[in-house]
This record gives C-alpha cells, sequence and structure tokens, in this order.
C-alpha cells in the first residue's frame, strides 16, 4: 500500500497551500526576533516558488502572498534553516546592523 501523501495530496503550489504555516492562536504569541543575529533576504527574481522555506521553517515565519514568499522579521529568529534548504540559492543570511 502506497503512502496516503502520495496519493491524496494535490502538488503543493502556490494555489493548493495555506497562506503560511502558523495557526490562529498558534504557538507563537509574541514577537521574539530581538536576539537575531543573522536575518534571511529573499532574492525574488532567483526564487521558483517551490515552497521548500515555507515548509521547512521551524517558526511559520515564512508567509507567501501574490504568488511570492517573504519572511515575517517580527518571528523570524535567524536560524537560516530556509537558506539552508533552498536548492536555489534565492535566500542570503545577512549580519544584523551591517
Ligand atoms: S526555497 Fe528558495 S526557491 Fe523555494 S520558495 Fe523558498 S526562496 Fe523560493
Ligand atoms: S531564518 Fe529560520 S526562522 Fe527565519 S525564516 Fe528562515 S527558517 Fe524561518
Amino acid at each position: 500500500m502506497k503512502p496516503y501523501i502520495r496519493d491524496n495530496v494535490p502538488i503543493w503550489n502556490m494555489e493548493t497551500c495555506p497562506k503560511n504555516t502558523s495557526y490562529e492562536a498558534g504557538f507563537l504569541v509574541s514577537k521574539n526576533s530581538g536576539w537575531r543575529e543573522i536575518r534571511p533576504i529573499i532574492d525574488s527574481i532567483k526564487c521558483t516558488g517551490c515552497l521548500q522555506c515555507y515548509l521547512y521553517c521551524p517558526d511559520g515565519a515564512i508567509y507567501r502572498e501574490n504568488g511570492k514568499v517573504f519572511v515575517d522579521y517580527d518571528f523570524c529568529k535567524g536560524c537560516g534553516i530556509c537558506s539552508k534548504i533552498c536548492k536555489h540559492d534565492s535566500i542570503i543570511m545577512k549580519v544584523e546592523r551591517q
């Protein structure tokens, strides 16, 4: 028997995904970006919209809008996972206060 997800979940794209991975009244209820030392910068030209960064961000800090992805810097902790997971080198990590 094939895994359920292979048969029943539609192909991921901007239209089939929810707007972001956080839920109303979810686990991040207060801003937590104060201790971030590096911040992700998304290159919207290089971005293909594959949504891997959106799926892997542990804090649901990446959201999609009008076919593009953006970072909610109020909740991004600067872990860099999105940058590591992006196969298109669309996200660079920049030191804060530069
Ligand atoms: S992983 Fe990279 S290419 Fe994919 S949506 Fe995120 S920034 Fe864009
Ligand atoms: S740096 Fe970490 S917390 Fe910030 S958007 Fe990327 S994966 Fe999410």
